[in-house]
């Protein structure tokens, strides 16, 4: 009976059956979330293990609770999630796609002795960490950041203050929420790290060592990746998404109704919505994950500095 229950495969459709439940009765999913869900959930945890599953469970409750949190009041400032909150296959699949590839990805990495060797198992699941680390950063930036009590502003220009809800809005608050995203998950890897480094791929080698610079690499990849990736998400949505004008109250959003009149469109790719701006952001989290895995700090946080040097000079 344990044995059958140990299988990766039972206690996974145990465990999806609970949270889906427990999910779907705190409003969090709508039915097609609900099976997006589990279809997602299941593939990670058999496919990636229990500490892969314990990241993106971190960003499948904190974005419901986060998305609840003060609703009404997100209704009457127009930023709220639609469908009263509650999730659909589109936003999961949205939100868990990448991840769900980069787990498959490991689990395969894992099996060939040459991709073992070069380290890949473990670059992946840098890759899995920084694409999570980037969706619940800008989920939780923008489900909280939007009670800044100061204006946001644009990212792509700093100085211009604009109504919260505004596409490529940025906040200290926001910028800050993103951060603390990141940082949770690193801690939670780090914490598989410390205790059963075994269910984190490619941290033991085949002579049963744990790679210790690795663990040090954990917090940093989550951190870095959680803070760029989501304002890459905030740019690429200012520069590419879809945009609309409120005539009522300026506020510039993706949606066609606003302040309960039709908007008017004035900008971006008519097709580009925001779950392709969440998906692209997605996959670049996930390629800085891998960088970061493979130890590359050195590019990311020269370019880092370059980056804010040159946007605090104009
Ligand atoms: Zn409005």
């Amino acid at each position: 009976m344990f044995e059958m229950l140990a299988h990766p495969a039972v206690s996974g459709l145990l465990m999806m059956s609970i949270i889906g439940g427990l999910a779907y009765k705190a409003h969090f999913l709508d039915i097609s979330g609900l099976i997006a869900a589990f279809v997602t959930g299941f593939t990670i945890w058999y496919t990636g293990g229990p500490a892969a599953f314990a990241i993106i469970l971190f960003f499948f409750i904190s974005a419901g609770v986060a998305t609840k949190y003060k609703y009404k009041a997100k209704v009457k400032k127009n930023v709220a999630q639609e469908g009263k909150g509650k999730r659909s296959w589109v936003n999961v699949f949205g939100s868990g796609i990448i991840p769900m590839i980069f787990s498959v990805a490991m689990y395969i990495a894992a099996m060939v002795p040459d991709l073992v060797a070069a380290g890949w198992p473990f670059f992946l699941f840098g890759g899995y960490v920084g694409s999570v680390a980037t969706t619940s950063a800008d989920t939780l930036a923008s489900e909280i950041g939007v009670f800044s009590k100061s204006k946001p502003r644009l990212i792509t220009n700093l100085r211009r203050k604009v109504p919260g809800g505004t596409i490529g809005a940025v906040s200290l608050l926001g910028e800050g929420v993103a951060i603390a995203a990141g940082l949770i998950i690193g801690v939670i890897a780090l914490g598989f790290a410390v205790l059963a480094p075994t269910w984190i791929p490619g941290l033991v080698t085949a002579e049963n060592v744990v790679v210790s610079e690795y663990v040090l690499f954990l917090i940093p990849l989550s951190v870095l990746a959680a803070f760029i990736g989501c304002n890459i998400d905030s740019l690429l949505g200012a520069v590419l998404q879809n945009r609309f004008v409120c005539e009522i109250c300026g506020a510039v959003t993706d949606k066609e109704f606003h302040c309960d009149y039709e908007t008017k469109y004035v900008g971006g790719f008519k097709s580009f919505t925001n779950m392709h701006v969440n998906l692209g952001s997605s996959v670049l989290g996930a390629t800085l994950g891998i960088i970061l895995g493979a130890g590359l700090f050195v590019w990311i946080l020269g370019g880092l500095f370059f980056w804010i040097a040159a946007s605090s000079s104009n």
